[in-house]
Order: structure tokens, then sequence, then C-alpha cells
């Protein structure tokens, strides 16, 4: 046993640093280091070597680690920016909804307007009518020609109302001086449905 060399004792030594080599190895080793300073020196060497690389190990560990927790953490963040958005999306969509069934009026044709009457009383003219509404929210607008021309339409959202429509019934009635747009009270001479362009007379003073 003695007679065994250094310079196989530090062939092992890295094996033994390890802890991998085998028991008889192993017993060889220690047996020769009980005598050997200059193997014992290097064995300490090796030893701290070793327990730097494994500090490095974990260091590197460390980072992988950081980097998983970091990555899991964007996830979670673009998740949440994700629902953010969606969430956005479906308020846009409601506010939009909202704006064009409330905001949102177009002109409903002479067509889906019934029985479009008018009767002549002495000092005004009562208008009454049927006005089939395709939408939940509806209104009418005039406007009053300088040559006292009264100009209604009625109007609803541009959203349709999945439902189907209603019938409204509809009356109102105008002096026979009616203030015009421009704020001048004029003799009332013709009501039209429609626009001053696009429009079917429902009655006109003879
Ligand atoms: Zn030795």
């Amino acid at each position: 046993m003695k007679t065994i060399s250094c310079h196989v004792i530090q062939d092992l030594l890295p094996l033994y640093c390890d802890q991998v080599c085998s028991r008889e190895s192993q017993a060889l080793v220690e047996e020769h280091l009980k005598t050997c300073p200059q193997c014992s020196a290097l064995l300490g060497k090796m030893q701290i070597q070793c327990r730097i690389s494994g500090q490095e190990e974990e260091k590197h560990e460390e980072i992988v680690r950081d980097m998983a927790a970091a990555w899991k953490k964007s996830q979670r963040k673009s998740c949440q920016k994700g629902l953010l958005i969606a969430l956005l999306v479906c308020l846009l969509l409601a506010a939009g909804h909202h704006f064009l069934e409330n905001w949102v009026l177009v002109p409903i044709p002479v067509q889906r307007i019934l029985s479009l009457r008018a009767e002549e009383g002495e000092s005004q003219v009562e208008v009454s009518y049927q006005a089939q509404i395709q939408s939940k929210v509806s209104d009418s607008t005039s406007t009053v020609t300088q040559e006292g021309k009264y100009y209604f339409t009625e109007r609803e959202s541009i959203l349709r109302n999945k439902k189907g429509g209603r019938i409204s019934h509809i009356s109102f009635a105008l002096p026979k001086e009616i203030t015009a747009d421009s704020g001048e009270k004029v003799p009332l001479t013709g009501i039209y449905y429609g626009t001053p362009g696009d429009c079917v007379a429902v009655w006109e003073a003879q």
C-alpha cells in the first residue's frame, strides 16, 4: 500500500474530490493522504475549486429561477393587459351601440307613414298620421321656411329593433300664422312630409 506513488493518487484525487471513485480507491487515497502533505495540499486546493464551481452552479440556477419568475410575471402582466383590452373593447362596443341607438337618427321614408292627413280649422291646421317605427328611439324634426312652408320628418335610430316595428300615432296642430326658423312670424302656406328637396305635400293653403 505504501508503495503507491503520488502520481497515482493525484490521478485519483479529482474523482475523490467529486466523490465518484470506488470505495477501494477512496480508502487508498485516504491512507495515502495521512502521510503525504503534498497530496493533502493538492486535495485542499481541489476542494476549494470544487466549492467555487458548486457556488457558480448555484448562482446559475438562481439566475435561471429568476428568469423563469420574470417570464411568469410578464405572462401574468400580458394576461392582465389582454383582459383590460377586452374590457375596453366591450365598453367601446357598448358605447358605440348606445350612441348609434340614441344619437344617430335617420329619416323614416314616407312609405312608412300611414294615414297622413291634415284637417284645416279656422285658425290652425291639424296633422295626424301613423308612423311605422323600427327602432327603440325616434323623434321628429321640422323646419319652417321664410315662405311659411312647414317641413317635418319622423326619424328613427339607425339601429333597428330586432323585435320588429311599432306603430306610433302622432298628431299636431300648427297655427295659420307660424314662426319661421328665422324667428319671423309668417303665414302658413303649406305642410310637407320630408325635406324641401324631397317631400310629399300634406296640406297647402288655397
Ligand atoms: Zn502523495
